[in-house]
């Protein structure tokens, strides 16, 4: 029957939901996965700029507000796989001195684990799913570990062209991680360099979730429901226990699925969303929200992009949208002075012509004959590479509920978000170093890709920490207030980092699956 009581409702069928699918279906649990998109096929993913745009967000808006409002359209996800299904894989991971900003610099938050509970799990994500890169080589930033499974991707000249400015300014860079087949992997083909990642790579050399975790959740049972938008958690009469969802099926009609534990894996802006929308008489202020902390703290990460003109063919249509080249050497918080936050570099990824970072941005002050000229060139010369940076939690940047309600009659989000100085100072000495660096390359043109600061990666919300004093989840997780809820994805990180997210999400959401699998009983009771 459809909406028998299950052992676990996981909302969502992104990065952070197919890893909870897996693990818990794995482990004998009946799992029923609501995803409010399509059940997409691989067979969907079509590369061409103008058919990928189907397979990118969907869904009810959110309302964006604050300085720096949040472009989260580019970066969320909607259907099976979620962002997980078209994103870039770039698979760095935080480092140890993420963990630890406040202890070390009196700001932001520690988080309540540190580099080494989150190392196992960054091993065997790359083992269950498939990273390319040099282990070895990135252990001049950070602790020893396992090699990846498989060895570097290969390089391309519009990534090798930057190695001599990094040089120069003493950057070291080494191949980039990526989650992505150098080889071929469990059966999955190896990449074909055609730079498609972005739109969904329709042969499987991208580790997208329906073709990894989620396909071993699939074939260990759990039940995927897709065009199913779960709107309320719903609690026993006390409010101290989670007893299933409410969900709009794909006729629109109100449905209630009971379940032993739910786990909240929907992104880190509509997990508060649906938070918010779950308020009782027992929880006025919205579920797990009795310290207000739900929906605050969104954090994100801004980039610095550098273009350079060569007069060599540099064959920028080839490689993939991830990176070639990554660097950890501006990555201490105080790395640029008078700025404080980490930075993250990638280079070589390969362009398209339209999309984030696509031929079409390079020169928006261009138009008619010039623009021609430009393109002419740019088809063989154009290249480019960008430095993440970090932003520190700011409580006043939040998620909360609009008046405004989507065609369910929940209430719209909204994301409230701007920058502060130090993020905008970071932001600022990467665009000055990155010029430094392209000069030094011998490139016949260079200039900053500055345009309104933007906004990638939401992070926060739901964020981790020691007690309900500071935060939402534990280390897991796992909400403080009700133990049977669980929320997955970046919305539990303490503090953002600089390195792109969706590896250490994995890697969290496999180390709070298994706790839940191994204290099942105490947490489903
Ligand atoms: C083009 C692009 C490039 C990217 N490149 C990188 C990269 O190189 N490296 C990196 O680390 N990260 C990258 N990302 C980001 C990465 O994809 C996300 O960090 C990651 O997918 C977030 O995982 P998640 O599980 O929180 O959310 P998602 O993977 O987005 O999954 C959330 C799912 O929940 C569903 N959902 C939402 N609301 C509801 C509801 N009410 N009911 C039921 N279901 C719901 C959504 O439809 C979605 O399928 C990229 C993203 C994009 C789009
Ligand atoms: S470049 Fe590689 S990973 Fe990207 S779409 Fe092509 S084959 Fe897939």
């Amino acid at each position: 029957m459809a909406n028998e009581k299950v052992g676990v409702v996981i909302v969502g069928a992104g990065a952070s939901g197919s890893v909870f699918a897996a693990v818990l279906a794995k482990a004998g649990k009946k799992v029923v996965v609501l995803e409010s998109g399509p059940d997409w096929q691989m067979s969907d993913l079509i590369s061409s700029d103008i058919w990928g745009r189907r397979v990118k967000t969907a869904g009810a808006p959110f309302l964006l507000e604050g300085k720096n409002p949040f472009g989260y359209s580019y970066q969320s996800g909607w259907g099976v796989g979620g962002a997980a299904l078209h994103y870039f894989a770039n698979f760095p991971r935080l480092l140890p001195n993420d963990f630890k900003v406040k202890s070390e610099h009196n700001r932001a938050h520690d988080w309540p684990i540190s580099y080494e509970d989150v190392a196992p799990f960054y091993d065997k994500v790359a083992q269950d799913i498939g990273v390319s890169g040099d282990a070895k080589a990135e252990e001049i930033w950070r602790p020893a570990g396992q090699p990846y499974p498989m060895p570097p991707m290969k390089t391309f000249r519009h990534g090798d062209v930057w190695l001599k400015g990094f040089e120069a300014v003493g950057i070291r860079m080494v191949p980039a991680a990526v989650g992505m087949n150098s080889t071929e992997f469990k059966g999955r083909p190896a990449c074909i360099y055609d730079g498609w990642c972005h739109v969904g790579c329709p042969i499987g050399a991208l580790a997208n979730p329906n073709i990894t975790y989620l396909a071993e959740a699939r074939k260990a049972g759990a039940e995927v429901r897709p065009l199913s938008t779960v709107t309320r958690v719903l609690t026993n009469q006390p409010g101290t226990k989670i007893t299933g969802v409410e969900y709009y099926d794909q006729k629109k009609e109100r449905q209630v699925q009971e379940a032993s534990v739910v786990v909240l894996a929907a992104w880190a802006a509509q997990n508060p969303r649906i938070l918010l929308n779950s308020a009782t008489d027992k929880h006025p202020n919205g579920l797990v929200n009795s310290n207000g902390l739900v929906g605050k703290y969104m954090m994100a990460h801004f980039n610095s992009g550098t273009w350079a003109m060569f007069d060599e063919d540099v064959q920028n249509h080839m490689g993939t949208t991830g990176a070639q080249y990554m660097s950890y050497d501006r990555y201490s918080k105080t790395s640029h002075k008078g700025a404080f936050g980490s930075s993250f570099i990638t280079a070589g990824s390969a362009l398209k012509t339209s999309d984030l970072g696509g031929f079409a941005n390079a020169r928006l002050d261009l138009f008619g004959p010039d623009l021609q000229l430009f393109m002419k060139r740019g088809a063989r010369g154009l290249t480019r590479f960008g430095t993440f940076g970090e932003a520190m939690p700011n409580i006043e940047n939040r998620v909360e509920l609009a008046s405004d309600k989507d065609e369910f009659g929940m209430p719209l989000g909204r994301i409230i978000h701007t920058y502060d100085q130090d993020a905008i100072a970071v932001w600022n000495a990467n665009f000055d170093e990155g010029l430094k660096i392209a000069k030094a390359t011998g490139a016949k043109e260079v200039w900053s890709a500055r345009g309104n600061m933007p906004t990638i990666h939401l992070m926060g919300g739901t964020i981790m920490g020691t007690s309900t004093e500071n935060s939402v989840v534990n280390s897991y997780g796992q909400t403080h207030q009700v133990p049977n809820l669980y929320i997955a994805g970046p919305g539990i990180f303490a503090t953002a980092g600089a390195s792109n997210p969706t590896y250490t999400i994995f890697a969290l959401s496999l180390r709070g699956a298994e706790q839940l699998a191994s204290n099942w009983s105490t947490v489903a009771g």
